[in-house]
């Protein structure tokens, strides 16, 4: 990635989009120790953003910038106190209709680029930094020759020093933290030391949104009316536009001062400073408390602070204030963005949104993601060149979903080869149970005839009972008449005697017969009651295989469908989940199968003992 420097405001907002820490700001900090270390004669001037930044420690800063042979050190505070001065006099003096503050050099380039229309509203007066350097050069000779090194809260301040000359070495505090932390220093070693320059009173504020118009207030009682205060991205961008539109459609503008700042919170948590982690409560408490104090010092506190101080003060800051010295000039640079930016017509833009994926207007998320505020700049800087639809956050997301897509397909694809060959494996397991239910009723219906011819038996077991039992009564009375026939009927009495024992021992034969068939009925109906659970849990096993069977044709059926994907899993789910309910009926019927062999086989060995 490369910068385009005639079209980059250096606001510093790429460097905080990128979480990965990726970007980084590039200052002047190695250079400032190099020339020093080489000679070179510097002063230095701090932002108030220090207080923030080096919490309790900006008198320590001064003792080691001084410690490190830095010739003196001034307050930009004290600066800001002269650029309201100059401010307050171009009001008073030329009363015009608009005036746009100009301490943010990210927004100078902004208008100087983007919106050269609002040029000639920007403020005369240069920044309280430049307004500082200039007040070394013109009251105190001592350091007139020496260069600045600018202790910034800002990348963007380079940029202003490479236009109006007012600065030689951008240090931010980012910087300079990384650099003591590397250098193992502890400012609180060095000793408290006051700056070279006035104390400043509530110019302190400057680095916060507002601090302008606060301070300005004290000399114009009511400015604060006419102030429209706005910071931070878009809604600065967005503010200028509606200006600029506004100013040109001929409208008389509502406020007489703009305070504006490119930065959220100010310069307090600038690109260039390491505030971040100061909870926000807190760092206002900061500023608010050294603006307090410095008003305290000046005895400029309170309602109605007595005349002779805001005199003194007043003194203090016309004694390093002459007119013209602080003025700033201005250039056109939108040369620069009419070269390299060329407005699409709304067919090239058209074409632009659908190379990014964008369709229809539920595609146009304006979600910020790229950088830009709207869809609609990411497309023109890609028709211009000057970034890729691959930034946007949404197109990634579609072509990550379509690999997704492709994925999900190709799974599919293997899902169906698996459903197929199981289908098939399936419909021969059908085959089998309806192959396996054909016979098992077969078998229980012989064993109901089996039964029924049992019954038959019975009756002839009777039938042979009764001939035994008439047999033993007609034995036994022939036993009787042949005892009672003495000699003659001796023989026959053996024949009778010995008809009588057969028919006893039939009689008892009998007994036996009937116990071992209903010992074999008994089995029998124990059989028949196994086989028809067997042919319940067969029934169910083919009713789920016949489902799985259905499930697989549909996932089949729906393989085809890109929109069936959802469907598929929860079919998939179905099918494993019939699956496993064949898997515990078959081990049923393994089970009833083994019982059922065990009782026959224990039934026929009884049986078979009792024959014996
Ligand atoms: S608000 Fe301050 S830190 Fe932010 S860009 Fe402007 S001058 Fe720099
Ligand atoms: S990331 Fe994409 S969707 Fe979001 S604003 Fe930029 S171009 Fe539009």
């Amino acid at each position: 990635m490369s910068i385009n420097h005639d079209l980059c405001i250096g606001c510093g907002t790429c460097i905080e989009a990128c979480v990965h820490g990726a970007r980084t700001g590039i200052d002047d900090t190695e250079e400032f120790f190099s020339d020093l270390k080489n000679g070179v004669s510097i002063v230095a001037i701090v932002a108030p953003a220090v207080a923030v930044n080096f919490v309790d420690k900006d008198l320590h800063l001064n003792g080691w910038l001084k410690s490190i042979g830095v010739k003196a050190v001034f307050d930009v505070a004290f600066g800001a106190e002269l650029t309201t001065k100059s401010y307050v006099e171009q009001i008073k003096n030329e009363k015009p209709d608009i005036v746009i503050s100009q301490p943010c050099p990210a927004l100078v380039s902004y208008i100087e680029v983007y919106k050269p229309n609002l040029i000639p509203y920007l403020a005369k007066p240069d920044s309280p930094m430049a307004h500082t350097v200039e007040c070394i050069r013109n009251f105190y000779p001592a350091y007139r020759d020496c260069k600045i090194a600018v202790i910034s809260p800002c990348f963007a301040k380079r940029r202003e020093f490479d236009e109006n000359g007012r600065g030689d070495y951008n240090v931010t505090m980012k910087n300079l933290d990384i650099w003591f932390k590397n250098h193992g220093v502890d400012l609180t070693n060095f000793p408290k030391t006051d700056y070279d320059n006035p104390l400043a009173e509530r110019a302190v504020l400057y680095s916060t949104p507002g601090g302008l118009m606060r301070t300005a207030e004290r000399f114009v009682p009511g400015i604060s009316s006419k102030t429209r205060k706005i910071e931070g991205q878009p809604m600065v961008f967005e503010y200028l536009s509606g200006l600029d539109h506004s100013l040109e459609s001929g409208k008389k503008p509502f406020y007489q001062l703009v305070d504006c700042l490119n930065c959220e919170k100010g310069c307090n948590r600038g690109g260039g400073t390491i505030s971040s982690k100061l909870p926000l409560d807190e760092l206002e408490n900061l500023v608010e408390s050294r603006a307090l104090a410095r008003q305290e010092k000046w005895k400029t506190n309170g309602r109605k602070p007595s005349k002779f101080a805001l005199k003194k003060l007043e003194r203090t800051v016309n004694a390093y204030w002459k007119p013209g010295i602080y003025d700033r000039h201005y250039q056109d640079r939108s040369a620069a963005m009419r070269k390299f930016i060329r407005v699409p017509s709304p067919e090239e833009l058209e074409e632009i949104y659908i190379s990014m994926g964008k369709h229809s207007k539920s595609d146009i998320y304006n979600c910020g993601a790229c950088g830009y505020n709207s869809c609609e700049q990411m497309a023109v800087a890609i028709f211009n060149g000057l970034n890729r639809r691959e930034n946007c956050h949404h197109y990634v997301m579609k072509l990550a979903n379509q690999d997704h897509e492709k994925e999900i397909r190709e799974a599919l694809n293997r899902i169906t080869e698996a459903v197929s060959s199981g289908t098939e494996a399936l419909q021969s397991n059908v085959r089998d149970l309806q192959e396996i239910k054909s016979m098992n009723m077969l078998t229980t219906d012989g064993i109901k005839e089996l039964n029924t011819k049992m019954n038959g038996i019975w009756d002839i077991v009777g039938i042979i009972n009764n001939v035994a039992d008439q047999t033993k009564i007609i034995a036994f009375n022939a036993e009787l008449e042949a005892a009672s026939s003495g000699e003659a009927g001796k023989n026959f009495h053996i024949v009778a005697t010995e008809i009588r024992r057969l028919s006893d021992t039939i009689l008892d034969s009998i007994k036996e017969i009937k116990t071992i068939i209903g010992d074999i009925q008994r089995a029998s109906e124990k059989l028949i009651s196994a086989s028809e659970n067997g042919t319940k849990q067969i029934n169910s096993s083919w009713e789920n295989a016949k489902s799985l069977e259905k499930g697989f044709g549909n996932i089949m059926a729906s393989s085809g469908d890109n929109s069936a994907s959802q469907e598929i899993k929860d079919k998939v789910g179905q099918v494993a989940s019939s699956g496993g309910k064949i898997f515990n009926t078959l081990q049923q019927i393994s089970q009833g199968i083994e019982k059922f062999s065990q009782n026959d086989t224990a039934d026929s060995n009884e049986s078979s003992e009792e024959w014996q």
